[in-house]
């Protein structure tokens, strides 16, 4: 750390306490400080051993050769804070500021700043205000600068960046204990859980001691964070199994997750058509019949649900059937592709729009659980055909997707490479990167 900086550093300290003091000159692009805590920790590993007097002195003099750079303080509105406390801990003069918030209109909003606000403090060393920012709701920011004839208040555009954030953590209790530990915006969990959802379940499948890597976006205003944007890239590690997907776009605003080999992450076929189920009765060649009372071939599964449950269309496809049709009552049959087939049966009503010839789109809604046909009680029985054989729908291999499409293989690898490499940085390590 070169020496200026360091000793800017430090006598800041007394007036803003280990929050967040650091000196450096302002930047004039809107390029967002650096996140304050890693600067705090900075601070702290540099550390010297005390100056002598005279070195003490000798540094002062210096330093008063040169221009002053600002001290750039944050601080955050915390419950119970009135607006002095804030500005106390960013070191700043406090009285000539409240006078001028008492006088100017625009500025009255300082007296009401919600928790977790964000208030980035320019001054000089001995406190003296230069500037004072804060974001307002919307995309404005209110800033209290120090001009020819005092203090005067400015209305801003928002000062909005994207960045980059990578994080890791381990799973010790649960998925949102570990993110939050890591720092990770819940809306970026909730990315994650659905992009690996056709791989991994997140209910039963996670273990102690999983891990994450995240590369995602984060919008800030200035140097608070306002919002989560997308995850970019992740690994998943489940049970020793290492799962990972980058994010790319084929077309703008078409994007999609893969595996970094460019493999889709979703299954062509959703695992069930409905959502939370118990498996009443499995799939088997051969079961007592509750009603016949005959042995027969259970040729599906029988997904217990409450009556009226939506289910959905486990694939795109096309309706084949859709209507009453003896021990199966309401039932709708699909095809998928040539070589695939669902079906629906006991359906307290089939959804409108769902008939012979329509199409369907995954995960669209097509029917509700009933008890119609030869039924003890609401539950749906679903089948899957392949090449018009029957398959353990619990069990069948279901295909992929499509990968990225060849034309797309050159753009795919030149996208996703830097967000591979940022994904390995971030395992270990938390950290902002630059971007773009
Ligand atoms: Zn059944």
């Amino acid at each position: 750390m070169p020496k200026k900086r360091l000793i800017v550093a430090l006598l800041a300290l007394p007036f803003a306490g280990i929050m967040a003091a650091f000196g450096f000159a302002p930047k004039t692009t809107a390029e967002p400080p650096v996140d304050f805590r890693m600067v705090t920790t900075a601070i702290s590993l540099e550390s010297p051993p005390e100056p002598t007097f005279e070195e003490a002195v000798a540094q002062l003099q210096v330093r008063s050769d040169e221009t002053e750079p600002p001290i750039v303080s944050l601080d955050t509105v915390r419950a119970g804070d009135t607006l002095s406390d804030v500005l106390h801990r960013l070191g700043v003069q406090i009285d000539e500021i409240l006078a001028f918030v008492r006088d100017d209109p625009r500025a009255h909003e300082l007296l009401r700043l919600p928790v977790g606000r964000v208030l980035m403090a320019r001054t000089q060393p001995d406190g003296a205000l230069l500037s004072l920012r804060v974001r307002r709701d919307g995309e404005s920011a209110l800033e209290i600068r120090r001009g020819k004839l005092g203090l005067y208040s400015i209305l801003l555009a928002a000062d909005v960046s994207r960045q980059v954030q990578m994080r890791s953590g381990v799973i010790r209790s649960s998925l949102f204990g570990a993110t939050d530990a890591a720092g990770v915006p819940d809306a970026v969990t909730v990315q994650l859980v659905k992009v690996f959802s056709a791989d991994i379940d997140f209910h039963a499948d996670l273990r102690k001691g999983d891990r994450f890597s995240l590369v995602y976006e984060q919008y800030y205003d200035g140097a608070e964070a306002i919002k989560a944007g997308r995850l970019l890239a992740a690994e998943f590690i489940n049970q020793d199994r290492t799962y990972r997907a980058v994010y790319f776009e084929q077309q703008p605003g078409a994007g999609d997750y893969y595996t970094p080999e460019g493999e889709s992450l979703h299954k062509a076929f959703l695992r069930s058509p409905v959502e939370f189920s118990r498996v009443t009765s499995g799939f088997s060649m051969a079961r007592l019949h509750p009603i016949l009372n005959t042995w027969r071939a259970h040729k599906g599964v029988d997904l217990a649900a409450p009556e009226g449950t939506p289910i959905v269309a486990v694939a795109d496809g096309i309706v084949t059937t859709a209507g009453r049709k003896g021990g199966y009552g309401n039932v709708i049959e699909l095809r998928h592709d040539q070589q695939y087939g669902t079906l629906y049966g006991h359906l307290s009503r089939i959804h409108d729009g769902i008939r012979t010839g329509a199409k369907v789109a995954q995960g669209e809604v097509i029917g509700y659980v009933g008890s119609t046909g030869w039924a003890t009680g609401p539950h749906l029985h679903y089948e899957f055909l392949v090449n018009g054989v029957h398959q353990d729908p619990l069990g069948v291999a279901l295909p992929h997707a499509s990968p990225v499409p060849e034309r797309y293989r050159e753009s795919f690898v030149a996208a996703t490479a830097p967000l591979l490499t940022n994904l390995s940085l971030a395992q270990g390590a938390s950290q902002v990167a630059k971007f773009e």
